[in-house]
């Protein structure tokens, strides 16, 4: 199957309010036991739809069956005390009561491979499935173990490296790494954040990618965004080394940010999935503005390498407006196609 500008999401979409509290980071579950498991495996399906009915050509799970997308899978590790909680600052930017690593963390069992099997099970499409990022899961933590954070990254790395060969064994075609923090900690990104991604991807026999983002739509990075200034350029400082990595595609927020289109140059040569969407807006982008706004990519990305996408996830907003984007994702990526195929 060749699809032309294949789409897809950044990861997340909203939940059914039967699930969970709409509009919440870290919201908690409306359900409980059995109840609980089929809710989630009916909000999968019902995410699927959406993604179905708007032209999404790379599925994913919508994460609904994760409460947060680091926290859910930290929750499963060994070595993580939920209960010993401590105030770190996230990306040096909003604060938030996070568990402790008390020992070495190890993943005793499998996470997300029932969720995969399911979701398998529902679509013949492409899955791409999203994981947290090495670095982005030691700065939702408070170490009190390794006392340093690339010993623990280069932990879970491992650690993801092991679920990532499972999920693909239960039939994922892309894995993605999320890692906003590689908008942020650039010294540490070119240090040791790529060459510990590098490691969670070993040896995987699927696609693999890395989100990077300004965030969810949240206040916190809705102020850090707009103290940015008019260029946002914190691309430049990571793109010379991740286009000499081995990581397959770059997941980029483009949509109504201010960073300078041609820094994907930089990146030529891999595959680029490009925001479209901005999730910090409830204002539903025309099938048009879209389109405009691949047009403007094509300059510097090869069109076999064009993935459009969102800009990060869209789980805090409603499911109407989520819907809505992803129709406009899909109506303007189709627009385009004709421009191409005429
Ligand atoms: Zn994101």
């Amino acid at each position: 199957m060749k699809i032309l500008l294949p789409t897809s999401t950044a990861g997340s979409l909203p939940k059914p309010s039967w699930l969970a509290k709409p509009k919440t980071l870290w919201s908690p579950w409306q359900l409980q036991g059995n109840q609980l498991i089929e809710g989630k495996q009916d909000a999968l399906r019902l995410a699927l739809d959406d993604q179905d009915r708007a032209g999404i050509d790379i599925v994913s799970d919508g994460e609904q069956t994760r409460q947060h997308f680091v926290t859910t899978f930290i929750e499963h590790l060994s070595g993580v005390d939920f209960e010993n909680r401590q105030t770190v600052k996230i990306r040096n930017r909003y604060e938030a009561s996070v568990p402790s690593v008390v020992g070495a963390v190890t993943r005793e069992k499998p996470v997300f491979v029932e969720d995969v099997r399911f979701l398998r099970t529902l679509t013949h499409k492409p899955i791409k499935w999203a994981l947290p990022g090495p670095m982005t899961m030691i700065d939702t933590l408070y170490d009190a173990h390794y006392k340093s954070r690339e010993k623990l990254a280069w932990e879970f790395a491992k650690i993801l490296n092991q679920e990532a060969k499972e999920l693909v064994a239960a039939g994922v075609d892309i894995i993605q790494f999320d890692e906003p923090a590689f908008n942020v900690f650039f010294n540490e990104v070119n240090d040791w954040g790529i060459a510990t991604l590098e490691r969670a991807i070993e040896g995987l026999e699927c696609e693999t990618a890395v989100h990077i983002c300004y965030g969810y739509g949240i206040k916190a990075n809705i102020d850090w965004k707009n103290a940015l200034g008019n260029e946002w350029r914190q691309y430049e400082e990571i793109f010379p080394k991740l286009q000499k990595s081995s990581i397959d595609l770059i997941s980029l927020e483009c949509q109504n940010s201010r960073v300078p289109m041609d820094l994907i140059e930089l990146v030529r040569g891999k595959k680029v999935m490009v925001g479209a969407i901005d999730v910090a807006s409830n204002i539903i982008e025309t099938p048009e503005k879209v389109a405009d706004l691949l047009r403007r990519a094509l300059q510097f990305v090869d069109v076999d390498k064009l993935y459009p996408c969102t800009n990060c996830g869209m789980a805090p907003l409603s499911r109407d407006v989520a819907r809505s984007k992803l129709n406009a994702l899909g109506a303007g990526v189709e627009i385009v196609r004709r421009e191409l195929s005429a």
